[in-house]
């Protein structure tokens, strides 16, 4: 926020905007925003970048990598693919560390650039300001039309541009809902809920209804108060950005004092005629370089007036910039009244520079990056948990042998069956017993497993599974070294070590 006390050309300026935000009234009721349609170079390249990342968006549920998706977010049965890579609840600590990173990121970004997501690379702007809203422009005219259907008396028009707008807005919906379904439950699920009854798919089906009614409330109604409202990220502005962040800006140094542009009463100077010829409109008295025309408030989505410094509602669109430059050409002046700029950049002229701040959010970020790419890296294919089974004790086999009860789980990562031999290494002369050779994978297929009484076991896993296992380990009560004994176990795959796993042995008493 600029600090107002500091402005000396601000002391004019009328303050009650603090006590208000611009999208609830004095009653307490919303405002609807009807921003006049931006234009410009800037609103044409957010339009492409939007168009690519619309695409990338829609297009990537239906990639896969060898019959698998290339990203699957399955909540609702803890697996997730990203970018072919496959993770399960075991890979928490990851999915914990890369979120980390990511905030890391986002903090970095932030402290930098300001809110420059939000108004390039946000799904709720990209979907409003240049879906939704070019749709509404399309059908119902500018924000000034739109004030006016909104206001007449409901008639044949008024009934036929209301109601396509909806049919749109409900199919375009109902597309977004379900690619979003589309990340969580499969493109092939997806498409066999869509091709079905819906009987069959009862929870599938409400799915899809509760997913699109959602994205249809929130881009009809509820629009930009997502942003004011919803988004935890815009409530962080106030403690991410400092005076060297780089946001869109109004240059009060160059726009202040404003005024309206007056025509020049004395024979016209020279300046007055523009490098095109057009007559130009120069004031005599206003110093500063705003005219006060109020199009950067007008194209505002949120309803701000960015003249009053940076605000919590602003999401960086730039339809600001684009109008106040198309006005600065009129009036034959610099563009950039209205720009990307920090605090420091318009006060003190300062050029954008590496903060202490910047340098120390960058040094843990490259830290923690390397961090998770080093666990991702030697990230094995199969994880292994091996436990004594919780509440047991030991079992006499015979008067000789003492036996532990443990629960062994194995979690096959890849998409291949994988051959996997369980190994008991230490002590010497302990025996391994899986109880039950077939034993049951996560999809409820069965693992072949090869018992014996010998010190290993062999099996395959399935691909993508997890396997639970009930084995004993026996040792004769000369091996035990006491009330415990370490106890080592270790996991083959095509006689590779891919894990070693510890536990104890419980055993009667000390024969040593
Ligand atoms: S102030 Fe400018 S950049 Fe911020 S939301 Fe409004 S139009 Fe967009
Ligand atoms: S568009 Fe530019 S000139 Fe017009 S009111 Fe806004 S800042 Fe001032």
């Amino acid at each position: 926020m600029i600090d107002l006390k500091d402005v000396e050309a601000y002391e004019h300026i009328d303050q009650s905007f603090r006590d208000s935000v611009s999208t609830i009234d004095q009653k307490g009721k919303r405002v609807w925003i009807y921003p006049k349609k931006p234009d410009g170079v800037l609103y044409k390249w957010r339009t492409y970048v939007s168009f690519l990342l619309l695409a990338i968006l829609f297009g990537l549920p239906f990639l896969k990598v060898n019959g698998e998706p290339l990203v699957l977010f399955n909540i609702l049965e803890r697996r997730f693919i990203i970018f072919g890579l496959h993770f399960y609840p075991q890979d928490f600590h990851l999915f914990g560390l890369t979120m980390v990173t990511f905030i890391l990121f986002i903090v970095l970004f932030t402290v930098a650039f300001g809110r420059l997501f939000c108004g390039w690379a946000c799904p709720q702007t990209i979907f409003m300001e240049m879906v939704f809203r070019k749709i509404e422009y399309w059908i119902e005219g500018d924000g000034n039309d739109q004030r006016k259907l909104n206001a007449m008396p409901w008639n044949a028009e008024k009934i036929r541009k209301k109601g396509l707008k909806l049919a749109i807005f409900y199919v375009i919906s109902f597309l977004i809902g379900n690619t979003f379904l589309s990340y969580i439950i499969g493109i092939d699920q997806l498409k066999d809920i869509v091709t079905s009854p819906p009987s069959e798919h009862l929870s599938g089906f409400m799915g899809m209804l509760i997913f699109s009614g959602v994205f249809f409330f929130v881009f009809t109604y509820f629009r930009e108060q997502v942003c004011l409202v919803v988004c935890p990220y815009g409530r962080l502005q106030g403690v991410l950005l400092d005076k060297d962040s780089i946001v869109v800006a109004y240059d009060f140094v160059r726009g202040e004092p404003r005024g309206k542009l007056r025509k020049p009463k004395s024979p016209a100077p020279a300046e007055t005629t523009s490098n095109t010829g057009e007559e130009v409109l120069l004031h005599e008295t206003q110093p500063g370089d705003c005219i006060d025309c109020g199009l950067c408030v007008r194209v505002c989505p949120t309803g701000i007036d960015i003249r009053n410094g940076t605000q919590l509602e602003c999401v960086n669109c730039t339809a600001c910039i684009d109008a106040c430059n198309s006005i600065m050409e009129r009036i034959d002046k610099p563009k950039g009244l209205i720009r990307y700029a920090s605090y420091n950049g318009i006060v003190n002229k300062v050029k954008f520079h590496f903060t202490p701040r910047i340098i120390a959010y960058s040094t843990i970020l490259t830290l923690m990056v390397l961090l998770v790419s080093f666990l991702l890296y030697n990230r094995g294919d199969v994880e292994a948990t091996l436990l004594r089974t919780p509440g047991t004790l030991f079992q006499m086999v015979d008067s000789t042998t003492v036996s532990n009860l443990y629960n062994l789980q194995l979690v096959n990562k890849t998409k291949d069956e994988l051959p996997v031999t369980v190994k008991v290494v230490w002590p010497e002369n302990a025996k391994l017993r899986i109880v039950g050779k077939n034993t049951a994978n996560a999809d409820g297929s069965a693992a072949e497993a090869s018992a014996a009484a010998s010190n290993e076991v062999s099996f395959n896993l399935n691909t993508q599974g997890t396997t639970e296992n009930v084995m004993f380990i026996d040792l004769p009560k000369s091996s035990l070294s006491g009330r415990n004994t370490p106890v080592k176990v270790e996991i083959y795959s095509n006689n590779q070590k891919i894990e070693a796993l510890k536990s104890n042995f419980i055993g009667p008493f000390v024969i040593k």
